[in-house]
C-alpha cells in the first residue's frame, strides 16, 4: 500500500491552513498559541486521535501531542515533530501580509515556517490511521509552542518521546527548491559582560579603564574564532556600552551568536571563549552562555533513513536530495540522542521569518503522501512494498501483526 498525490485533498488542507494563519501566534503569546491548539485538538479528536495536551510553563503556550490509537503491538513508534509558534508579531496580519494567493504560492505569516508543516503531519496522520485500521503504526505527533525561541518549555518533553522512537520526523519547511535537512549545526549563544572603570575623560582620563576598548579586543578576538571549511561561525550580534560621551565607559555589553558543525568543535570553541582574559588586571570580563542546540550531525541511521525516504519519493516525482542546515530546530534534540531523524519534510516555499514567507501550493500534495508512506512504513504488515522497512527493524519483527513480548 502506498499513497499518492491523488489521495491529498488538497483544497480542503488549505482551507484548514488558512483558519490556522487566521491565529497569530508568536512565541512568547501564550494565550494566543492556545487558541490555535484549541482548533489542532478539537480536530484530532474528531479523527478519532488520542489527544493529551499539558499547560505550558512560564509563558509559553500549551504543549499539544497527538498519537494514533495502536493495539499496542508497536512497542517503538515514530515521532513527527512540529510547531504552531511564528516569528510574526500580533498585527503581521493586519499590516498589508494576510493570506494571499498567487498563481502557484500563498503567502501569509507562519504559513512556510511551519503552519504547514503542522496540518500536512496531521492529515498524513489522520490518512494512515483511517486506512490501516487494526494495524495502523504507533505515531506521535508533537505540536510545540516555543520552537523559535530556543524550545525551553517543549525540550525535556520532546526528548523523552524521543527516547522512545525509532525516528524522528521534523516537518520544518523545505530548502531551496524541496531539499531536505538531513543535518543541522549546534548554537550556543553568549553574554560577555566587561567592567572597567569610569573617570571623567577631560580631567582625569588616566584613571579610567575603557570597558569599550577592551570589547574592541575581545570582538576581534571572537571574530577570529571563524573557520568556515569548517562550518564554525562566530558572531558578535550586538554590542552596547558607555554612558555619555564624556566619561570614560565603566560597562559594556556583547551578545554572540555560534554555529557549530559537530561535538568536538563544540567544545573546542565553547572553551576558548569561555576562556577569554581581561588585557587589564582593573578590568573583568564576566562570560555566561553555552549550547542552546546540540550539532545534529550526519549519522548511518540517519543516512540510511534518507534512503529509504527517497525510495519512497520516487514514485511521488520528488528527487530528494539532502542539504545541511546552518539554522537549528527540534531535530537537533533528537538527532543528538542517536535518534534517526530527517527534517525539512514540510512544504517547499521560501522568505521563513519575513513578509515574503509564501509555500508553493503544488508541493503539498506530493510531500504530503511522501509524509503519509513514511508513517506507513512503520506499519505491521507494509514492509516489502516500497523498499523494505524503516528505521532498522527487521522486517520480521514488523511483519508480525500479534502481540510479541520485547526482544
Ligand atoms: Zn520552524
Amino acid at each position: 500500500m502506498a499513497f499518492t498525490s491523488e489521495d491529498i485533498n488538497v483544497p480542503c488542507l488549505l482551507s484548514t491552513l488558512r483558519e490556522w494563519v487566521s491565529i497569530e501566534t508568536p512565541s512568547r503569546d501564550g494565550a494566543r498559541i492556545n487558541a490555535l491548539v484549541d482548533l489542532v485538538a478539537s480536530r484530532a479528536s474528531a479523527s478519532g486521535l488520542l489527544v493529551s495536551r499539558s499547560a505550558g510553563q512560564t509563558g509559553c503556550g500549551d504543549l499539544l501531542i497527538v498519537r494514533s490509537r495502536t493495539a499496542g503491538t508497536d512497542t517503538k513508534g515514530l515521532l513527527v515533530l512540529t510547531h504552531l509558534d511564528t516569528v510574526h508579531p500580533v498585527g503581521t496580519l493586519s499590516e498589508h501580509f494576510g493570506w494571499r494567493e498567487e498563481e502557484d504560492r500563498i503567502y501569509g505569516p507562519g504559513i512556510y515556517d511551519m503552519k504547514s508543516g503542522a496540518i500536512m503531519a496531521l492529515y498524513a496522520l489522520e490518512l494512515v490511521a483511517n486506512t490501516t485500521g487494526e494495524n495502523v503504526p504507533s505515531i506521535t505527533v508533537m505540536f510545540t509552542p516555543d520552537e523559535e525561541i530556543g524550545s525551553k518549555c517543549s525540550r525535556a518533553a520532546i526528548e523523552l518521546e524521543a527516547r522512545g522512537a525509532k525516528a524522528a520526523l521534523v516537518v520544518e519547511p523545505a530548502r531551496d527548491g524541496g531539499k531536505i535537512v538531513v543535518a543541522r549545526k549546534g548554537g550556543a549563544i553568549f553574554d560577555v559582560e566587561i567592567t572597567g572603570r569610569a573617570s571623567h575623560a577631560g580631567t582625569r582620563p588616566l584613571d579610567g579603564r575603557s570597558a569599550i576598548r577592551e570589547a574592541a579586543k575581545v570582538v576581534l578576538m571572537l571574530e577570529e574564532m571563524n573557520d568556515v571549511d569548517r562550518g564554525v561561525t562566530v558572531t558578535v550580534g550586538t554590542i552596547s556600552g558607555g554612558s555619555a560621551r564624556n566619561v570614560v565607559p565603566e560597562r559594556c555589553r556583547l551578545e554572540v551568536d555560534v554555529r557549530l558543525p559537530d561535538m568536538a568543535a563544540a567544545e573546542a570553541v565553547i572553551a576558548k571563549i569561555l576562556a577569554i582574559k581581561a588585557s587589564d588586571p582593573d578590568i573583568t570580563i564576566r562570560t555566561e552562555g553555552g549550547l542552546t542546540r546540540p550539532p545534529y550531525a550526519q549519522s548511518v541511521a540517519s543516512e540510511a533513513l534518507f534512503q529509504q525516504a527517497s525510495r519512497l519519493a520516487k514514485p511521488l516525482g520528488i528527487t530528494l536530495q539532502g542539504v545541511v542546515s546552518g539554522g537549528g530546530s527540534d531535530g537537533n534534540f533528537t538527532a543528538a540522542l542517536g535518534v534517526p531523524t530527517l527534517d525539512g519534510l514540510g512544504a517547499d516555499g521560501g522568505g521563513a521569518h519575513t513578509q515574503d514567507e509564501h509555500i508553493i501550493i503544488s508541493s503539498i500534495a506530493p510531500r504530503t503522501a511522501l509524509l503519509a508512506n513514511l508513517l506507513l512504513s512503520a506499519c505491521p504488515g507494509n514492509g516489502s512494498e516500497g523498499g523494505g522497512t524503516l528505521y532498522g527493524a527487521s522486517a520480521h519483527a514488523l511483519r508480525l501483526s500479534k502481540p510479541r513480548r520485547k526482544e
